[in-house]
């Protein structure tokens, strides 16, 4: 969606991805197949670019430094990408700048936590998180009572927070370039999957008290400002049942909250992205439409060559725009694609938006 996006901008692509099969490798100028986490494979790849980002943060580090010191622009930083990376350092980082959050403690593995709760120093219930390579739910474990002790604990360093009532899961984009110059996109709402905490539908504009929804844009751009970034930045947050406003996490990337904006937003993300990290003005991040968005999961049962059931009944749905990511193989949950369903109120959106889920299956065979 980046390379389509820098297309009518006159911008060359250079993908770098360890799948040969990669989306993005029909539509890049140019593409690399290598691992991104091998520090060689990212120097040499990033050696002369006019500007790197990233889609995924888990990038080595070390080689974003080397590349920044050979004078290549680097955005989002490497600094601000090894705090995010970790998630036990991210916390940190929200507390040093009183950014607000759920309170919480680091533990080097599933024994330290165990003994902490015997010794009476950490109460249940808690949510448990991988400091690193958590992702779409993966790393995360809620423990409720003490018999999950035993069978639920992730046996790796991670972090321990509060275990927060939620009333609503929240997302702001905002952007920033070098300039300083900030946007930020109208607030979205996020539904996610019971069993998988996976993003199934978002919807905006979110249904929030004005002074609600203007906390969660102050709150967005603070956290951009702390952490200095070049490009966007994904606020997720959780607006508490007791009336808190918590960030959750952020990501510092074009982001799942944001793929309606292609439609629905004066600009998409991933213009705004290019333009945030080339140091370009921004462009306006007004809803031009009230939007819901459907992620299309891989059914569960389902591996193999993917097939989709229902593509013509969502196409028939007024103003719905389909976007499937060309992955040749689908797995359970897999994020295949996604569907944005434009309307003239949120409502009407979100109807839609149940209608296309119904319909769609990303099967096999
Ligand atoms: P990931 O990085 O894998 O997306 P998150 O930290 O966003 O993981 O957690 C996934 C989901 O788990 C959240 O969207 C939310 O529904 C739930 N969750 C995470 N942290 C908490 C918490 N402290 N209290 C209650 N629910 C939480």
């Amino acid at each position: 969606m980046l390379c389509w996006a820098a297309a009518p901008l006159g911008l060359e692509t250079h993908v770098l991805d360890p799948d040969a099969n990669a989306p993005a490798a029909g539509l890049a100028s140019h593409f690399v197949q290598g691992d991104f986490n091998d520090a060689e494979t990212v120097f040499r790849f990033g050696r002369g670019m006019g500007v790197v980002t990233i889609e995924i943060e888990h990038v080595s580090i070390a080689a974003l430094h080397r590349l920044r010191a050979e004078g290549v622009l680097v955005h989002p930083s490497p600094d601000a990408l090894a705090t995010i990376q970790d998630k036990g350092l991210q916390k940190d980082f929200y507390k040093k700048n009183g950014l607000p959050s759920a309170p919480h403690h680091i533990y080097k593995d599933a024994e330290a936590l165990r003994e902490a709760v015997r010794r009476g120093e950490q109460a249940l219930p808690f949510v448990q998180k991988a400091r690193r390579l958590g992702y779409d739910g993966r790393g995360v474990a809620v423990v409720r009572q003490h018999s999950d002790l035993a069978t639920k604990l992730l046996d790796v360093p991670c972090l321990v927070e509060e275990l927060v009532e939620i009333e609503k899961e929240l997302a702001v984009i905002v952007a920033r370039n070098a300039q300083g110059q900030v946007a930020a996109y109208p607030l979205v709402e996020m539904h996610f999957g019971e069993a998988t905490n996976l993003l199934e539908i978002l919807v905006c504009p979110a249904d929030l008290p004005p002074q609600v929804a203007e906390a969660a844009y102050q709150l967005a751009k603070q956290t951009i400002e702390a952490f200095g970034l070049c490009g966007l930045l994904a606020v997720e947050m959780f607006w508490a049942k007791d009336g808190r406003l918590l960030i959750n996490e952020v990501a510092p990337r074009t982001h799942n909250s944001g793929h309606h904006t292609i439609e629905a937003c004066a600009t998409s993300q991933f213009e705004q992205q290019l333009r945030a990290v080339l140091g370009w003005p921004l462009g306006g991040a007004a809803l031009r439409a009230p939007a819901a968005m459907v992620n299309l999961l891989g059914e569960p049962g389902h591996e193999g060559a993917v097939r989709y059931e229902g593509l013509e009944g969502c196409l028939a749905i007024k103003d719905a725009h389909l976007h499937l990511y060309g992955k040749a193989m689908t797995k359970p949950f897999r994020k295949m694609g996604h569907i944005t369903l434009l309307a003239d109120t949120r409502e009407a959106a979100l109807e839609k938006a149940a209608q296309a889920k119904c319909l769609l299956r990303v099967v096999s065979g």
